[in-house]
């Protein structure tokens, strides 16, 4: 199965992933997550796409492109992989597009999630990560048992620095702008599946994977 996640930033795709990458033993390949673990190492890739994310920025696709492409090229990519934020521009697309045809391989699906733009802001305000693991909950909607504590490792939840109201609202002009348009590119290619993100989570789990087994 090879996979992508495409939704506005707080569709749940991270949430999602989680849920597909069991399903079809898979890896997930999180470019957001990978930017967030370059920064907290201080590397230079993190060090400049910081500049970027704390804008709601994206990232420009020289440095992004070149890190999926060798991500891609590892061994646990060989039976398929979920990418979960790229590609996020046309040229990133078409980068992996030539990338995937390199290695005589072929996107199955393009899963993507539909919230309203008006839900958008309060699920990634209300968004906390763990400091440990980085399992994602939200404050009213996927509470941990425990408040402020990590269900899986006993760690430090936190809040994304970019998941203010105003970055939040910056990111989703962006994905407008820049991502929506890879709805229609991928749609001409007929594998799109168009998810209501609005159910709660394990409902949304429940549509991806029929929709994803039936093809
Ligand atoms: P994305 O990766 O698309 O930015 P996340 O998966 O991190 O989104 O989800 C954003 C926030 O919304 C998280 O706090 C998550 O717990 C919550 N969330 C995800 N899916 C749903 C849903 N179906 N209903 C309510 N809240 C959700
Ligand atoms: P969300 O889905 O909530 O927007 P992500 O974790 O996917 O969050 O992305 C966080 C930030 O990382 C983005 O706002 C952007 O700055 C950067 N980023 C992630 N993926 C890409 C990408 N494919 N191209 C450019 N920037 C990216
Ligand atoms: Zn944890």
């Amino acid at each position: 199965m090879r996979a992508i996640l495409l939704g506005p930033p707080g569709a749940g795709k991270g949430t999602q992933a989680e849920t597909i990458v069991k399903e079809f033993s898979i890896p997930h390949i999180s470019t957001g997550d990978i930017f967030r673990q370059n920064i907290k190492q201080g590397t230079v890739l993190g060090k400049k796409a910081k500049e970027y994310m704390d804008q709601g920025l994206l990232v420009p696709d020289e440095l992004t492109v070149e890190l999926v492409k060798d991500r891609l090229l590892q061994d646990d990519c060989r039976n398929g992989f979920l990418l979960d934020g790229f590609p996020r521009t046309i040229l990133q697309a078409d980068a992996l597009e030539d990338a995937l045809k390199s290695m005589k391989q072929k996107l199955d699906f393009v899963v993507n999630i539909e919230v309203r733009k008006e839900l958008l802001v309060e699920r990634a305000v209300g968004r906390r990560v763990c400091s440990g693991c980085g399992q994602t909950y939200h404050m009213t909607f996927n509470k941990p048992k425990k408040e402020g504590i990590c269900d899986n490792c006993g760690g430090e939840l936190i809040q994304r620095k970019d998941d203010t109201e105003e970055t939040v609202t910056k990111r989703i002009n962006v994905y407008q702008e820049q991502t929506e348009p890879l709805i229609d590119y991928y749609t001409k290619k007929g594998i799109v599946i168009n998810i209501d993100g609005e159910k709660p989570i394990s409902e949304v789990g429940k549509d991806i994977v029929a929709k994803m087994r039936n093809k």
